[in-house]
């Protein structure tokens, strides 16, 4: 399986090579950074130069300046990363388990954010590209058809890069309470487990206070 699915990375990664000549550097930093060209990627780009142009930024976000939220856990949100700089690891980039294709960008220092989520309609995967993907996904594609996946996939995405931020995104200002920078926060030992565990993720189980991964423990069916 293991051999497999690393076979099926070099067949792309060759097709990628032979195919591929977006001359776009932010772009391409986005596919090395997700591990491939697709749609999904396209539309974050898309969406991340849009929202960086409408709140005035033009470099990525170094510190905490921006604030990114997105909608979706999907590969849009590589891109999204990438281009705004805003990560996981700094405490702005927020992810909302809505399964919308749908970003927004902040800015604290002007006080502004904008929303983009995309069109009903304004991109639209067609039936091959589904049947092929669902073929993929489940192992049974021939090799014509792994090839005619990464093909249609590839125009996808270059259609959508090409498209007008009109049809495909709907935007808007958006009124949002940036969350506060982060803080340097005090470590407590977990008496159950004894690992360090923020202070205030302590939480009372049975009399103790215990660190919210021992508490999930305790909640498993047959257990405590
Ligand atoms: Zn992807
Ligand atoms: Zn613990």
């Amino acid at each position: 399986m293991e051999t497999m699915t690393r076979a099926l990375y070099k067949e792309e990664m060759n097709y990628m090579d032979n195919s591929f000549n977006i001359d776009n550097e932010e772009f391409k930093e986005c596919v090395r950074f997700h591990g491939h060209f697709c749609p999904g990627l396209a539309i974050g780009f898309r969406a991340a130069k849009e929202l960086l142009r409408l709140i005035g930024v033009v470099s990525r976000s170094g510190d905490e300046e921006l604030v990114a939220i997105v909608e979706t856990d999907a590969c849009s949100a590589d891109a999204m990363q990438v281009m705004t700089g805003c990560t996981f690891g700094k405490g702005n980039f927020i992810f909302l388990n809505y399964g919308k294709h749908a970003f927004t960008l902040g800015s604290r220092q002007r006080n502004i954010a904008f929303r983009a989520s995309l069109r009903a309609g304004g991109h639209v995967f067609n039936n091959e590209f589904v049947e092929l993907f669902e073929k993929m996904r489940s192992g049974s594609a021939s090799s014509e058809e792994r090839t005619a996946f990464l093909k249609l996939r590839h125009n996808t995405g270059l259609r959508i890069l090409d498209m007008d931020t009109e049809r495909l995104f709907k935007i808007e200002e958006a009124a949002i309470r940036l969350p506060p920078k982060v803080m340097v926060v005090r470590s407590e030992t977990c008496p159950v487990c004894l690992e360090p565990v923020r202070h205030d993720y302590l939480n009372d189980l049975n009399g103790i206070l215990t660190c919210p991964s021992c508490r999930k423990v305790s909640e498993r069916p047959g257990q405590g």
